[in-house]
Order: C-alpha cells, then structure tokens, then sequence
C-alpha cells in the first residue's frame, strides 16, 4: 500500500535551496563495497539533520543535501564512518560492480589502481568509467561512458555508451582482451585524446561518435 505513497516529496535539493543554501553531496560505501553500517546510516542522519533530504541514486549512490553552512564538518564526519564522498565536476568518476560482494575479487586490484590514477582527472564533461568483474557485467558496465569488462587477465573495453535519454544505447566493443598490465595506460590514451579533441563540454559519447573515424584513435592507442 505504500508504493506510491507520497509520490511528490516535502523536501527536494531543489525545494531547499530555493529556501536556503544546500549543497548536494553523493555518498556510497565505496567504489566496490555497497553494503552501508547501521553506524553509517545514523551518522547520515544527524548530517543531514531535520532541515535536509536524502535520496537514493542510480548511480550506486546515496543524495544528501546538506545544509551548506556546516558542509566541512559533515563530510569529516562521514568520512570517518568510512563513507566515500563522491568528487563532483567534470572530472573523471569511477564505477565499479562490488565483485560479488568480496566473492569474486580478481579485478579488485586494478580497480583500485585504476582509481589511484584516474579518477579525478579533468575532462571536458563528467566521464563515467564504469568496472565489472566478470562477463555477467550486472552493473551494466556497457552503460557508462568507458566500460570495462574483466575477463581471465585482461579487459574488454566498450565505449560509445549514450547513458539516458529516449536514445539511450549501450557503448559498442572498443577494444578486446587489453591485459591487466597494460589497461591504466590504454585508458589514459584514451582519455587523452578527449581531453585533447573534444568541443569544450562535450559528453563523451558525443565525441566519441563524432570522431571514431578519425586517424588519431589509431594512432593514440598503439601498444
Ligand atoms: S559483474 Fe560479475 S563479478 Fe561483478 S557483481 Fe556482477 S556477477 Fe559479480
């Protein structure tokens, strides 16, 4: 009976900031890890407070928005229940599957590397790289706008991904079985490349589409 209860919320980021300042913060248990602590949650709620809102993602995160006023301390504090606060901007932001809660770690590794190097890096728009452990890819890896899809040592590699809209598409085959060892480099090609090629606040995939055919995504990506 409560499926479409409240269908319109009291409290939207929009809402409050039209009455005051709020600042939207994305937070997760971590890249790989989903599961949240009732300790998380609660510590949650007391940033959040009476005044904010909270609201579920489909970016395998949580929406806060937060009184702007007491921004710094709230995220120290989420931050030391062991929340990941997303980076905002046109940067770099990486995804990844949670590897079968811990069962099915083998790409673990890299990822983290992946992370260490990548994200954060500006780009000319948000660019969502997206890490799945295995061919089942269940977090939709081929949805983002570079998805990754690790098999037996080595990625497989889509792109041209456009994530929503009425044209909605997955990413096609880019590259096939780029080993483990040679991945951070092949992604930092082609994130150069955009960075170097792309109209200033061009989506990836609108760049990508517009400029596939041209020499330098041969050029760029020899190893
Ligand atoms: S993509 Fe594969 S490894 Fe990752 S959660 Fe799904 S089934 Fe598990």
């Amino acid at each position: 009976m409560n499926a479409f209860n409240m269908n319109i919320p009291e409290k939207t980021f929009e809402k409050l900031n039209h009455q005051g300042e709020f600042t939207r913060l994305a937070v997760s248990p971590g890249i790989i890890n989903k599961h949240y602590t009732p300790t998380q949650f609660q510590i949650i709620a007391k940033v959040v407070g009476d005044t904010g809102a909270i609201k579920y993602s489909a970016s395998y995160s949580i929406l806060l928005s937060i009184p702007t006023v007491g921004l710094g301390e709230a995220i120290n504090e989420l931050q030391k229940a062991g929340l990941y606060v997303a980076k905002q901007g046109s940067i770099v932001a990486m995804k990844a599957c949670d590897f079968c809660d811990g069962d099915k770690m083998e790409a673990a590794p890299i990822t983290e590397q992946l992370y260490d190097s990548l994200e954060g890096m500006t780009v000319p728009a948000r660019l969502r790289l997206n890490v799945n452990g295995c061919a089942s890819a269940c977090y939709n890896a081929v949805y983002d706008d570079i998805g990754l899809i690790y098999q037996k040592d080595s990625f497989d590699v889509y792109l041209g991904a456009v994530p929503m809209g009425a044209n909605a598409q997955a990413g096609t085959l880019f590259a096939k079985r780029i080993p483990v060892n040679q991945i951070e480099s092949y992604l930092h090609a082609i994130i150069l490349l955009y960075k170097e090629h792309a109209r200033p606040n061009e989506p990836f995939y609108k760049f990508y589409r517009r400029t596939k055919t041209a020499d330098y995504w041969d050029i760029g990506l020899e190893f």
